[in-house]
């Protein structure tokens, strides 16, 4: 088989799985306890924590806090400055393309009297800064940009967008989920004040994450309980998961620019030969986009058939966000990006990872281009 959804799940890397498993079996300890046990877990989820902050360059390791997940960190970003934050202001703002774990917090704030201003893209996905100029105010608590779209690769011009939120003396998230590990993050170069990481999209475990807090930012918890993580993020540390991302991010700051030069190649092969099949469009930024990431649209199809039809000839590839499919919605990212609903729905994502070579990109082109064939010639489109 040939995987290409890195994005939706990834496999561990088996030097993550390694320095983890001892942390399920013997080194099993609770850091909050103040016997040996709990000492072992505790330094191990520093040097994790110190880790994590090695990789994107954060000023202080307590400015890292673990979660469970983008989609948690993302919530405690939104939400809790949001809240934190109310007597500056009632409003948020957010692009049009961030993932749903952004965008529904958002909406769900509107309910307690919040303005939840949207950041218009270019059909290339970038966001618009003259529109940011005009959107954020001084009363705009937060405003949440992706660095790097997960359904179309596009990476966003943070520093720029760092800059015009700063003048307004506001706060700037950046979700970096399919980012982290990929192309080169620094929180201070960037003007970055809290970023989203996922575990897994690092090659770590699946169920963990971190929010980066840049040190001064006011923020309140979104869970609360014993007082874990600051305060910020109760509940009893998931140190397996920990420690899994902690080592991830060692070796995503190891590997990024050689592993990512080796993936832009294949990248770059795969758009040019999907791209000489009939009526197939690249979706995203030709040039500024993930070194793994491919995304591409066909006219006359739908997604969801692309999707089995390409399973039947071994190869998994992703149609829209994994995490929105089920609603068969026409991808929101899409229609932001200018397209209309029925071409919104023939999109195909390969998002690379180790196990992709060069060699595949042939198998991969001959079965997208059957798949096409035969979908148009049985669509009633
Ligand atoms: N943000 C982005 C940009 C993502 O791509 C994803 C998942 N693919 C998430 C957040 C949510 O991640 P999780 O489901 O692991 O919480």
């Amino acid at each position: 088989r040939i995987y290409l959804d890195h994005a939706a799940a990834m496999p561990v890397d088996p030097r993550v799985l390694d320095a983890a498993l001892p942390y399920l079996t013997e080194k099993v300890g609770n850091p909050s306890s103040l016997y040996n046990e709990g000492l072992t877990a505790k330094s191990a989820i520093e040097e994790a924590r110190g880790r994590v902050a090695d990789l994107i360059n954060a000023e202080d390791t307590q400015s890292i806090i673990f979660t469970s997940g983008a989609t948690e960190s993302n919530n405690i970003a939104v939400r809790g400055t949001a809240l934190r934050n109310i007597r500056t202001g009632k409003k948020i703002a957010a692009s049009t393309i961030e993932h749903i774990s952004v965008i529904n917090p958002a909406k769900d704030l509107q309910k307690s009297g919040f303005a939840f201003d949207r950041i218009p893209v270019d059909a290339m996905g970038v966001v618009d800064l003259e529109a940011l100029n005009g959107i954020v105010t001084p009363e705009t608590a937060v405003t949440s940009v992706i660095y790097a779209n997960n359904e179309i690769g596009t990476v966003e011009p943070i520093p720029e967008i760092a800059g015009i939120v700063h003048d307004r003396g506001r706060y700037l998230h950046v979700d970096a989920t399919d980012a982290a590990g990929r192309i080169p993050i620094d929180v201070q170069r960037d003007g970055i004040d809290l970023l989203t990481l996922s575990g897994n999209q690092l090659g770590g475990p699946e169920g963990i994450g971190a929010l980066y807090i840049r040190p001064g930012v006011r923020e309140q918890p979104v869970i609360f309980g014993g007082g874990q993580e600051r305060g910020l993020r109760s509940g009893t540390e998931n140190l397996f998961g920990i420690v899994g991302m902690g080592e991830a991010a060692r070796i995503a700051g190891a590997d990024m620019q050689g592993e990512s030069r080796r993936l832009a190649g294949i990248r770059d092969r795969l758009i040019e030969r999907i791209l000489t099949i009939d009526e197939a469009y690249l979706t995203g930024h030709p040039v500024k986009r993930l070194p793994h990431h491919a995304s591409f649209r066909f006219s006359r199809i739908e997604g969801e058939s692309i999707q089995l039809a390409m399973d039947m000839y071994g190869i998994a590839v992703a149609t829209g966000s994994a995490c929105t499919s089920r609603t068969l919605e026409a991808s929101h990212v899409l229609l932001a990006i200018g397209l209309r609903h029925e071409e919104a729905h023939g999109s195909m994502i390969a998002t690379l990872g180790r196990s992709n070579t060069m060699e595949q990109v042939p198998m991969v082109v001959d079965a997208a281009r059957e798949t096409v064939k035969r979908l148009r010639a049985i669509t009633p489109l």
